[in-house]
């Protein structure tokens, strides 16, 4: 297992986390099975969206006096008011819900404002009395951090501009990033994904990566495959279907993102998620999939470090990660991106132009160019 930086929260978190909506409706002999395997596998990160008392009190029985080894994001507004998965702003329904949350595991550690996709999501979290709410559990230390949960780069990126949240769970896989922003994922996941509308990378979902770098906001990340569509031979939008390992390190690769949420029933599927970390780095390239979109990807780079190995030992992906999130605004680059680049151990100037990386860039990106433009930029 590796660790991350969850954003400004001064946390670390396991790159592979655990997504419990599985575990919802399991006896607690399951529900302790997965549990004891992610904890004995490093997992440190556990989303507990779910409503439901009983699931809540079984993962926090399996936890039982390892609850300080792991961290919990805990949604604010998810409840079960209609028998099944539902949301609520109603401060009373709210507080109910969340008071049994915090009576189960004590304290939350990332209180996360739940769901805020539209304007009026928006509205009816940040217009209201459900901030102040908010804002008074992290003054009182029930939450140890505010966060929020969304599918939409748009709303995100005004959630993020308020200044308020330090980290963000946001559903991220390559077809999604394709997805263009005014799109509600929810329309297409059940059929074909939107890939008729597929034009490319969506530039309000890279933008919203951008946001999150230069403001510090961590990502962790639901849905990265695509709710089993982008795995699956019939319904993959590509050529073929990915891998799981692909996907994972597909959502591992953009910017912010510290971990990847995955779903387990069993503790075979919690060692097969961990199985990432064994792998070689020509398991995980995701980037020959999705290179067989064929709409216009031209010029604009993944991550994928498909174009390495560099002679000069450039990490020719971060350098472009950290060069897309300066060019958001040039002449005032944040301070910690800068310092990243500058820890990079090999950066732009050591580029001797050989173009090898160009040849093997599947998505034609000009990387000579980059890599002046972020010396430039950063020097
Ligand atoms: S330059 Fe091309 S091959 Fe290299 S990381 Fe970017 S998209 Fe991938
Ligand atoms: S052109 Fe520059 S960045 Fe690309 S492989 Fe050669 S030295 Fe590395």
């Amino acid at each position: 297992m590796y660790y991350n930086d969850l954003g400004k929260t001064g946390k670390k978190v396991s790159a592979i986390g655990l997504g419990c909506e599985h575990l919802d409706g399991k006896p607690y002999g399951q529900v302790k099975e997965v549990v004891d395997a992610a904890v004995e596998n490093g997992i440190n990160i556990f989303d507990v969206f779910m409503p439901g008392r009983e699931v809540r009190e079984n993962i926090a029985k399996a936890l039982g006096e390892r609850r300080e080894k792991v961290m919990i994001q805990g949604h604010i507004g998810s409840t079960d008011v209609h028998q099944q998965y539902d949301i609520s702003r109603e401060l009373p329904v709210v507080k109910k819900y969340y008071e049994e949350i915090l009576s189960i595991f004590g304290y939350i550690d990332f209180g996360m404002m739940f769901y805020i996709d539209s304007e009026k999501d928006y509205k009816d979290v940040f217009e209201t009395e459900f901030i102040d709410y908010v804002l008074r559990l992290k003054e009182k230390g029930d939450i140890r951090h505010i966060g929020f949960s969304s599918h939409n780069p748009i709303t995100a990126a005004k959630v993020i501009r308020t200044g308020v949240p330090e980290m963000m769970m946001f559903s991220i896989n390559p077809a999604f990033d394709m997805l263009p922003s005014e799109e509600d994922i929810f329309d297409h996941i059940e059929t074909d994904m939107g890939v008729k509308l597929y034009r490319g990378l969506d530039p309000k979902r890279a933008e919203l990566y951008r946001i999150c770098s230069a403001n510090q906001v961590g990502i962790t990340v639901m849905k990265s495959l695509g709710g089993g569509k982008l795995i699956s031979e019939k319904h993959t939008p590509f050529a073929k279907p990915l891998t799981v390992p692909q996907c994972i390190h597909y959502a591992l690769s953009r910017p912010s993102v510290a971990s990847v949420m995955t779903g387990a029933q069993t503790r075979e599927e919690v060692l097969a998620a961990v199985g990432y970390f064994d792998l070689d780095e020509s398991e995980k390239d995701y980037s020959q999939v999705i290179a067989t979109m064929k709409n216009d990807f031209k010029g604009n780079c993944v991550y994928c470090s498909h174009c390495l190995p560099c002679p000069s030992e450039i990490d020719i992906a971060a350098v472009n990660k950290f060069l897309d999130i300066a060019r958001l605004t040039p002449d005032q680059v944040p301070p910690s991106v800068r310092s990243h680049y500058h820890s990079l151990l090999h950066r732009g100037n050591e580029c001797i132009e050989c173009r090898s990386c160009e040849e093997r860039c599947p998505f034609g990106v000009a990387v000579v160019e980059n890599m002046k433009e972020a010396e430039k930029i950063f020097e």
